[in-house]
C-alpha cells in the first residue's frame, strides 16, 4: 500500500470518534458495544436495524389479529391478581372497539397500583389468545401522565446482544445519529452512485422511516457503497499478489497416485479438472490464490486432499481451517482414514489452553505435515516453520480480514502460502468471479454418481406419529437418521426445547439409540456424539443447526427438520445436504407449525422441486421480494452487511466501475471506506 494512504491521512471526523464521545456512553455500554463490533460512532451509524416495529398507528383492539404486534391505547376497566403460586397480574384494557388483557407474571407493588382502574394506558406488543381471550403478555408500555408510546417514524429493532437493551442501543444509534450523521463523508461521487438517496438520506431513512416507505433505494445505495469497497480492497490486493512468489511444489505426484489408488471410488471429472488446475498453480511458483465453488456434497474434501498431498511432498507444510469444531474434527477423521496409510498423520489445532505451548510448537514444527484446526490456530499466533499450503473450509464463514489473516501467516520475505478456499455458496459464475476479484475461481459442477435422490415432504407436526413411526422402522432396518431442533435464538429456552424432544423421543422410540448434541456442549461430549453417531450404536441424533455446515456421515439417510416453516431456504437446503451422500436413497421430513403461510408453503414447494443450489438461492431471493430490506444473509456470503449478491447483481457492472477508479485514483477514499465497512481498525494494506 503507498503510503500516501497510511491512517494518518485522513483527519479524524466524528465517526472515527470512540462511542464514548457520545452521551450516554460510558466504559460498560462500550464493551457490550464492542462485542457488536461497534467501537466508533461511524460503527453506529452502520448499525442497521433487523426489522421495524409500527407504533405511527393507534389501533383499535377489534382491529388487531392474533399473532400482530400493535400500538393500542385504551383505559384500565379491572384488574385482578390471580394464582396462588405464582401470582399473575392481569389488567383488563379496554377501547372503543373492544377490551383485551395485559399480562405480568412478574410484578411489582408500585406497578400494581399505577396500573389501577381508570388508568388511561398506550401499549405496545403482541396480542396473542390467552385463557381469557385476547392479550399481551409483558407489553411495553406508558401510563397516565407518561403520555403515549406513539412515534413519527417506524421504530428500528436492531441486532442486540445480552445485557444490551433494545430502548439503549436506539437510544445510542439515535445519538450517533444527530452528532455523526452532518458531517458523514461521501466517498462516492454522486454520479457513480445509483439514483436515489445520498449515504447519508438513506442512513437517515433506515433508522427511522415514515410507515409505508419504500427502502429499496436506500437499501440499494448501501450495499453499492459496500461492494464498491470490497471490490477496490479486492483490486488493490491483487495488485500486490502479482509479485510474490509462492512455494514451489513440482513434484512426480507419488503420494497423490497412492492416494486415489486406494480411493473406494473414482474421482468425478469435475474433482479431477479442479485437481489440474490446483496442480498447475502449485507449480508455478507464485502462490495460489483459488476458490473452489461446488454445491454441498460435491465433494470438495477430496479435492483439498489432494492439493495437500502435492504440497506435502514437495516438502511443506498443510492448514486446514474449518469454521467449527465439530467440522475440524471431522476432518481429522477423514483425513486421518485417507492419509495415514501413506505416513501422514494429521495434528489437530482447536482451542489452545492447556499445553498450548507445546502444542503450538508441535504444529509449527514443519515435521507435522498436516494441521487441522479452526480459527484457532491463526488467532493464537501459531508460526508455521515450512507452511506451504492454507486451506479453508467454507471460506463464507469467514470474513475477508479472517482471510487475509490467515494468508498473512504464510509470509516468508516475499514468499507467500498458497491459498485454496473453498465454498458452497450457491452464486454464478460471473458474480464469483466479481466477488472474489482477488481469487482465481474453480467450480466443482458435478456431483458425484450413486447418490440416490432425497425425496422430501412437508407434514404438519400434529402427524409427528407418524414421523416417529417411520423414523422407528427406518432404524430398525439399520439407517440412521438426523432430527433438527433449530435454536432460533440460541437461547437457554432453545436448549431446553433441543433437550426435551431428545428426551421424548428417546421416550416414543424404545430400544432405539438417540443421542444429542448442540452448539453449547462441550468439545469432548460432541466429538463422542458426532462419533457415536458416525461409526458407533447410536442412530437417531438430535441436533441444533450447528450441523448445518459441512457434517458428513454417508450412513444417515433420513431427516427430520422441526420447525421448518421458520428456517430459511439456503438453510434447509444446507441441512438437507446432509442427507443422500452415501448410496442410501433419503428422506427429508420436514415438520411445521399449521397453518401454513404462503411464504413457508412456496418454500417448501421449491425444495421439493430442486435441489439445485443455485436456483434455490434465485428463488429464495423471488420469494423475500422488495418487502424485507435486511433480513438473513441468505446467500451468506463473505463478511457483507448489506449486500446481497444475487439481490445486487445488477449493481454489479456500475460496482466494477467505480471500484477500479477507486483503487486507482482515491486510495484516500479507499481507505475511509475501509474503515466504514471492513471495520478495519489499523493498515492492512500489507497483508
Ligand atoms: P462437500 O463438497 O459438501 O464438502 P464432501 O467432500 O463432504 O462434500 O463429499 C461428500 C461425500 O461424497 C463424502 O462422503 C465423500 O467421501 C463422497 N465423495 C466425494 N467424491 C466422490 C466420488 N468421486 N465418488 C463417490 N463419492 C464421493
Ligand atoms: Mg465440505
Amino acid at each position: 500500500m503507498p503510503s500516501s494512504t497510511s491512517a494518518s491521512a485522513i483527519a479524524p471526523g466524528p465517526c472515527e470518534r470512540p462511542v464514548t464521545a457520545l452521551a450516554g456512553i460510558g466504559p460498560a455500554m462500550a464493551e457490550r458495544l464492542a462485542r457488536l463490533e461497534i467501537r466508533t460512532v461511524g460503527d453506529l451509524l452502520f448499525h442497521l436495524p433487523l426489522r421495524y416495529e409500527d407504533r405511527t398507528r393507534v389501533l383499535p383492539i377489534r382491529r388487531v389479529a392474533i399473532g400482530q404486534s400493535a400500538l393500542i391505547e385504551g383505559e384500565i376497566v379491572a384488574q385482578a391478581v390471580v394464582g396462588r403460586a405464582r401470582p399473575t397480574l392481569v389488567c383488563e384494557l379496554a377501547d372503543d372497539s373492544g377490551r383485551m388483557a395485559m399480562r405480568f407474571f412478574h410484578f411489582s407493588p408500585l406497578q400494581r397500583r399505577r396500573l389501577g382502574v381508570g388508568t388511561r394506558v398506550s401499549v405496545y406488543g403482541e396480542l396473542r389468545l390467552g385463557p381469557q381471550g385476547p392479550e399481551m403478555v409483558h407489553p411495553e408500555y406508558r401510563c397516565g401522565t407518561e403520555g403515549t408510546l406513539q412515534e413519527p417514524v417506524l421504530t428500528p429493532v436492531y441486532p442486540s446482544t445480552e445485557g444490551l437493551g433494545t430502548k439503549a442501543l436506539r437510544r445510542a444509534v439515535r445519538a450517533a445519529l444527530a452528532c455523526a450523521l452532518p458531517a458523514l463523508t461521501e466517498y462516492l461521487p454522486k454520479a457513480q452512485c445509483p439514483p436515489g438517496p445520498t449515504l447519508g438520506e438513506a442512513l437517515r431513512l433506515l433508522h427511522g422511516p415514515p410507515a409505508g416507505c419504500d427502502l429499496g433505494p436506500a437499501r440499494t445505495m448501501l450495499a453499492f457503497e459496500e461492494l464498491v469497497t470490497h471490490h477496490a480492497h479486492l483490486l488493490t490486493l491483487r495488485h500486490t499478489k502479482g509479485r510474490a512468489t509462492g512455494p514451489k511444489c513440482r513434484v512426480p505426484g507419488q503420494l497423490l497416485a497412492r492416494f486415489l489408488e486406494a480411493l473406494p471410488f473414482t474421482p468425478t471429472n469435475a474433482q479431477t479438472t479442479v485437481m489440474g488446475e490446483i496442480r498447475r498453480d502449485l507449480e508455478s511458483g507464485r502462490p495460489m490464490r483459488r476458490i473452489l465453488q461446488g454445491d454441498v456434497g460435491s465433494g470438495k474434501t477430496l479435492v483439498a486432499a489432494g492439493a495437500a498431498l502435492i504440497v506435502i511432498e514437495a516438502g511443506f507444510q498443510v492448514a486446514i481451517m474449518a469454521p467449527t469444531e465439530l467440522l475440524a474434527r471431522q476432518h481429522m477423521e477423514t483425513f486421518g482414514a485417507w492419509l495415514r496409510p501413506l505416513g501422514i498423520e494429521p495434528f489437530g489445532l482447536m482451542r489452545l489452553r492447556a499445553g498450548a505451548e507445546t502444542r503450538r510448537a508441535r504444529a509449527r514444527d514443519c515435521e507435522t505435515r498436516l494441521v487441522i484446526g479452526t480459527q484457532a490456530m491463526f488467532q493464537e499466533g501459531v508460526d508455521f516453520e515450512r507452511l506451504g499450503l492454507v486451506i479453508i473450509d467454507e471460506q463464507h464463514r469467514f470474513g475477508v480480514h479472517e482471510r487475509q489473516a490467515l494468508t498473512a501467516k504464510g509470509r516468508a520475505g516475499a514468499r507467500r502460502a498458497h491459498l485454496l478456499a473453498m465454498s458452497a455458496t450457491p452464486i454464478p459464475r460471473t458474480l464469483a468471479q466479481s466477488i472474489y476479484a482477488d481469487l482465481d475461481l474453480s467450480v466443482l459442477d458435478e456431483r458425484p454418481p450413486g447418490r440416490a435422490p432425497v425425496t422430501t415432504v412437508a407434514l404438519a407436526e400434529t402427524r409427528r406419529d407418524d414421523v416417529v413411526a417411520r423414523v422407528r422402522a427406518a432404524c430398525l432396518g439399520g439407517a440412521k437418521a438426523y432430527w433438527v431442533c433449530p435454536l432460533i435464538e440460541e437461547g437457554e429456552q432453545d436448549l431446553k426445547a433441543a433437550a426435551a424432544l431428545h428426551a421424548e423421543l428417546a421416550r416414543v422410540l424404545p430400544g432405539i439409540n438417540v443421542g444429542l448434541i448442540h452448539g453449547r456442549m462441550k468439545a469432548v461430549d460432541k466429538d463422542r456424539a458426532m462419533e457415536d453417531f458416525a461409526r458407533g450404536p447410536m442412530q437417531v441424533l438430535v441436533a441444533t443447526t450447528v450441523i448445518e455446515v459441512g457434517v458428513d456421515v454417508p450412513t444417515a439417510s433420513l431427516l427430520v427438520i422441526e420447525n421448518a416453516e421458520r428456517l430459511g431456504l439456503a438453510q434447509l437446503h444446507q441441512l438437507r445436504g446432509r442427507i443422500g451422500r452415501g448410496g442410501l436413497p433419503g428422506h427429508c421430513v420436514l415438520l411445521y407449525k399449521p397453518p401454513l403461510g404462503d411464504m413457508a408453503r412456496a418454500r417448501i414447494a421449491c425444495l421439493r422441486e430442486t435441489d439445485d443450489g443455485f436456483v434455490i438461492a434465485r428463488r429464495d431471493l423471488e420469494l423475500r421480494g422488495a418487502g424485507e430490506v435486511f433480513g438473513v444473509r441468505q446467500t451468506g456470503l463473505p463478511g457483507f452487511r448489506v449486500a446481497d449478491l444475487i439481490r445486487d447483481e445488477a449493481l454489479l457492472p456500475a460496482v466494477a466501475k467505480a471500484a477500479a477508479a477507486l483503487a486507482q485514483g482515491a486510495p484516500a477514499a479507499l481507505l475511509g471506506l475501509r474503515r466504514r465497512w471492513l471495520r478495519e481498525r489499523h493498515d492492512l494494506g500489507s497483508v
